[in-house]
């Protein structure tokens, strides 16, 4: 029987080894960052696990990894900035060098939500690490310290990022052919946001 799923159309907007290149590079300065000593990776599930794994390999001071799942409450196009923490992290921050590990910086709101609370928890220091950012699409102001790329407010998969729970695992950034993606929802909050699905 023929096969009739038709398959998306995937273009490359980062390849796989400028991913990696800079993945090193970012793992290299956040070695120099913290010389003497150690980092406390806390990886936002899903979208940031795979970023979050190559970077704890280029990672020479000693390395813990801890992981957290957020969703955000909202409309369709609105993300409320409310973010609900479905998985909370498993181990106590309390005193370490903690660098959240996030998969892309949209409108910002989760992040400007999850850091004042994470700070709660008495970090020695807290900062943030994006694989990748969209600047034109920023609504809340969100410090990056160790950020890949600034890329285009296109929807973008792979490297972690689903369109629909597919295409995480592409090992480069890509878009998702327009036509391909009729259906798809025309932001990232609108994905997720309906169902309080996970980022
Ligand atoms: P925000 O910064 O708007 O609070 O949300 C960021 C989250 O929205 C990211 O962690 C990611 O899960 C999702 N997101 C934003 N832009 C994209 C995109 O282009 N592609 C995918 N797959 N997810 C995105
Ligand atoms: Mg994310
Ligand atoms: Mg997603």
């Amino acid at each position: 029987m023929e096969d009739t799923k038709m398959a998306d159309k995937i273009n490359v907007l980062i390849p796989e080894e400028t991913v990696d290149a800079k993945i090193k590079e970012i793992g290299e300065q956040i070695s120099k960052d913290y010389a003497g000593k150690e980092v406390h990776l806390i990886c936002i599930l899903k979208g940031g696990v795979f970023f979050a794994c190559e970077l704890a390999k280029r990672i020479t001071v000693p390395v813990s990894l801890d992981f957290m799942q957020v969703s955000s409450y909202g409309n369709a196009t609105e993300s409320s900035g409310i973010v609900r923490i479905k998985k909370d992290l498993d181990d106590t921050m309390e005193n370490k060098e903690v660098i959240i590990v996030e998969d892309i910086i949209d409108s910002g709101r989760t992040l400007h939500y999850l850091i004042p609370v994470l700070k709660q928890r008495n970090p020695a220091s807290i900062r943030l690490c994006a694989l990748l950012n969209k600047p034109d699409r920023r609504e809340v102001e969100v410090q990056i310290d160790y950020l890949g790329f600034d890329i285009p407010d296109e929807f973008v998969v792979g490297y972690g990022l689903d369109y629909a729970q597919k295409y995480r695992n592409l090992p480069f950034i890509g878009v998702v052919e327009p036509d391909a993606a009729e259906d798809a929802p025309e932001t990232a909050e609108g994905a997720e946001n309906v169902t309080g699905e996970e980022k």
